[in-house]
């Protein structure tokens, strides 16, 4: 059910160091100063190009990275400045999906044996029996055959691994899963079942998803709200289902833009994107508005200062300069 916030980030930034330099001038901002919340039940997107940040975020809320600085309050405990043994019983709570979940496999493990480690990974005591019913139980939630718990990674196609890794996914019982481009890796046939997959188990189960893609046209199908990230910022939160009738932000325009061709400069320009692909890098981001090299419409302004991200209405969030509180619509 939607309604009860169970993630917000906020101010989150993430720095690493620039080999031979100190944090500030020199280090590359990965995640700067973005703010947003899940609820409960939500499928959230993050969406951007390679190196926008998006992932790291997802590992910052994961805590496999201790950001820079700022908060991760999930169900009001703040993640961000968590010793390790106080995150300890939250981890299970909290899982990842990989792009290729066959890298995170032991591949001496049979399926089974995988999803019994996760399973018991609890401390429960539960009976040789018990464990088995659960593996069978979890195989059938992903729509494997029960008997596949004796095959091993390499014997599983690249859907049946996938599969698989949501598996061990849910035998942690966890509320929230980051799944990271967790169908970019496969034909575009078995990603729609993947979709529904995903769908069906959060109907099921009542998961909430933060679903981390390149492509926005993957996230549409399956988020309740998208954020779209460049450089390090979130330049717009939306509703999904507003996406395509009512982007405001040129760069989530240009994204939407490359949905059906990769190249059609006539198209870029009318969308406001300049035909300069040269994507700066996190660490050498540009000052101003991040997104200023490649924008049509950049202004002087938008090269002295940052928009901030905000409100302009019906849930919809915007940093740029140009953006007004008419553009948000209630389509
Ligand atoms: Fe373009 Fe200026 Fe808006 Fe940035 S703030 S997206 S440069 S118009």
């Amino acid at each position: 059910m939607l309604g009860d916030k169970l993630l917000e980030v906020r101010n989150l930034r993430m720095y690493f160091r620039a080999a031979g330099s100190g944090f500030g001038k020199g280090s590359a901002k990965a995640v700067d100063d973005i703010s947003f919340s899940v609820e409960k039940g939500q499928t959230f997107g993050l969406v951007g190009e390679s190196g926008c940040g998006k992932t790291t975020t997802g590992k910052c809320i994961l805590r496999m990275n201790k950001p820079t600085s700022g908060h991760i309050f999930y169900k009001g405990q703040d993640l961000a400045t968590m010793t390790d043994s106080q995150l300890k019983p939250i981890r299970r709570q909290i899982q990842l999906i990989f792009q290729d979940p066959y890298g995170s496999f032991d591949p001496r493990q049979s399926a089974g044996a995988i999803l019994k480690d996760a399973i018991t990974g609890d401390g429960k005591r539960r009976t040789r029996m018990e464990i088995d019913a659960e593996v069978s139980r979890y195989l059938e939630l992903v729509e494997l055959l029960p008997s596949m718990a004796d095959r091993y990674p390499h014997e599983l196609s690249g859907g049946q691994r996938q599969r698989l890794g949501i598996a061990r996914a849910l035998a942690c019982n966890p509320e929230l899963i980051v799944c990271d481009e967790p169908v970019s890796a496969l034909d575009v046939s078995i990603q729609a079942q993947i979709i529904n997959l995903f769908e069906d188990l959060k109907a099921k189960l009542g998961l909430t998803y933060i679903f981390i893609a390149h492509d926005i046209a993957v996230v549409r199908h399956i988020a309740d709200v998208i954020a779209v990230m460049y450089l390090g910022h979130i330049v717009e939160i939306m509703d999904a289902k507003h996406i395509f009738a009512n982007p405001i932000h040129p760069y989530t325009k240009y994204l939407l833009a490359a949905i059906p061709a990769a190249d059609h400069a006539e198209e870029r320009e009318r969308n406001g994107i300049l035909p300069n692909d040269d994507i700066p890098r996190p660490g050498n981001a540009p000052s101003g508005c991040p997104f200023h090299p490649r924008c049509a419409h950049a202004a002087e302004s938008c090269r002295q200062h940052r928009p901030e991200l905000r409100d302009l209405g019906y849930g919809h969030f915007v940093a740029c300069h140009m953006a007004t509180a008419s553009d948000a619509m209630d389509k």
